[in-house]
C-alpha cells in the first residue's frame, strides 16, 4: 500500500465505500476529529448515525466551553459541524451497526451499506443508562424522559421528578425548574455528585424537594402516561404524585459494534493507551466512549484533535 493522503477532500475519486479512515459518531469527539481529517487532507467519512451533535447537542446550556459563557448545545455542535463541512469533511447519517478486521483492512457494516478503512476513530459517546424498574419502558416517551432539553415543554406547570445527582440531573434539573410547578430530586446518596456552583443553585431553588438517600422503586402510570413514583427512602416508602420522570443516572459507552475490534473495560468503555489509542493500532477513540476520563466537550475535542493527527501521523511514517 502506499503512503499516499488523498488530498482531494471528502475522498472523492475513490471508491465511494473505500476510505483511509472512518469516524464513527456525531457528536464533539467526532465532529473535532473531522475537522482535523479534512484539513489534513485525509480521505475519510463520518457515520454520524441519526443524532446528531451526540448527547452535548440535547444540553440546554453549556457555561464551561472555553470561549463562550454560555452556549446551548444544539448551537454549540451545529456551529462545529458546519465548520467540519466548510473544512470538507464528509458525513452520512448511517449507524454503526458492526466493525471488525477483513484482508488487513477494517470493514464498517452500517444500518445501510459497508465502509473499508485503514484506520477507525470510534466516537460513538455513551447513551443514557436505565434503571431496569417497573414502569420505566412502558412509560417512556410517555412522561418518562431522557432528555429534559428535549421535553420539557410537555411539562409546562406540571410536577416532574429527577432521578441522578451528577452534572446531567443537575443542570437538566435546573432546566426544568423554568417551566415547571414543582421538581422533585430523587438522589440515592445525600451528596450531589455535580458541579456546587449549580448543585447549590438547585437545591435552593423553592420549586425543588430533595429525596436524599432515596431510590426510584417503580414508575406507575394509568396506561395512557406517567401518574406516579414510588420511591424507598429512609423513613420508608413514598408514593409520590407526577406527571413525569428524567432520569439521569449515568450513561453506558455506545461500544458494542466494536466489542471485538478492541478491548473494553467492565463497563463496556473502550480502554485507551496514550490518550486515545487502543488495542488495535489501527483504532483510536475519542471522547465519552472511552475510559480515559473527565467527560466534557472541551475534552472530547481534544481527543478527536488528537486522533486524527495520530492518524495522519500513521499515515506518513507506516506502510499501512
Ligand atoms: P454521572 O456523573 O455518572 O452521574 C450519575 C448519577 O446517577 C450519580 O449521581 C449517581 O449516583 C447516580 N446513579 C448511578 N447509578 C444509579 C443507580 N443505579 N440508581 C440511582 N442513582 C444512580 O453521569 P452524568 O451526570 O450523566 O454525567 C456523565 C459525565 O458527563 C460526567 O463526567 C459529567 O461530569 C459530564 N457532564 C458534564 C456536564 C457539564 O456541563 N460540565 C454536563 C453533563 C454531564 P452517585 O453520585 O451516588 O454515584
Amino acid at each position: 500500500m502506499d503512503f499516499h493522503v488523498n488530498v482531494v477532500q471528502g475522498g472523492e475519486g475513490q471508491n465511494e465505500s473505500e476510505y483511509r479512515l472512518v469516524i464513527a459518531g456525531g457528536g464533539p469527539a467526532a465532529l473535532s476529529a473531522a475537522i482535523y481529517a479534512a484539513r489534513y487532507g485525509i480521505s475519510h467519512v463520518v457515520l454520524e448515525s441519526w443524532k446528531p451533535g451526540g448527547q452535548a447537542a440535547l444540553t440546554a446550556e453549556i457555561e464551561n466551553y472555553p470561549g463562550f459563557s454560555r452556549v446551548s448545545g444544539a448551537d454549540l455542535t451545529d456551529a462545529m459541524k458546519k465548520q467540519a463541512l466548510e473544512a470538507g469533511a464528509v458525513f452520512r447519517m448511517e449507524t454503526v451497526e458492526t466493525a471488525s478486521e477483513k484482508n488487513g483492512r477494517i470493514l464498517v457494516k452500517t444500518d445501510s451499506g459497508e465502509y473499508y478503512s485503514d484506520f477507525l476513530i470510534i466516537a460513538t459517546g455513551a447513551a443514557p443508562a436505565t434503571l431496569g424498574v417497573p414502569g420505566e419502558e412502558e412509560y417512556y416517551g410517555r412522561g418518562v424522559s431522557f432528555c429534559a432539553t428535549c421535553d420539557a415543554p410537555f411539562f409546562k406547570n406540571k410536577r416532574v421528578i429527577v432521578v441522578g445527582g451528577g452534572d446531567s440531573a443537575v443542570k437538566e434539573a435546573l432546566h426544568l425548574t423554568q417551566v415547571v410547578a414543582e421538581l422533585g430530586l430523587v438522589h440515592r446518596r445525600d451528596q450531589l455528585r455535580a458541579e456546587p456552583y449549580l448543585a447549590e443553585k438547585l437545591i435552593s431553588n423553592k420549586k425543588v424537594t430533595t429525596y436524599w438517600n432515596s431510590r426510584l422503586l417503580e414508575i406507575t402510570g394509568d396506561g395512557q402516561g406517567v401518574t406516579g413514583a414510588v420511591i424507598d427512602t429512609p423513613e420508608g416508602q413514598k408514593n409520590l404524585e407526577t406527571d413525569g420522570i428524567f432520569l439521569y443516572v449515568g450513561t453506558k459507552p455506545a461500544s458494542e459494534p466494536f466489542e471485538t475490534l478492541v478491548e473494553l473495560d467492565s463497563q463496556g468503555a473502550v480502554v485507551t493507551r496514550g490518550i486515545v489509542g487502543t488495542s488495535n493500532p489501527a483504532v483510536f477513540a475519542a471522547g465519552d466512549v472511552t475510559n480515559n476520563g473527565f467527560r466534557q466537550v472541551v475534552t472530547a475535542v481534544s481527543d478527536g484533535a488528537r486522533a486524527s493527527a495520530a492518524v495522519f501521523d500513521l499515515i506518513q511514517h507506516s506502510e499501512r
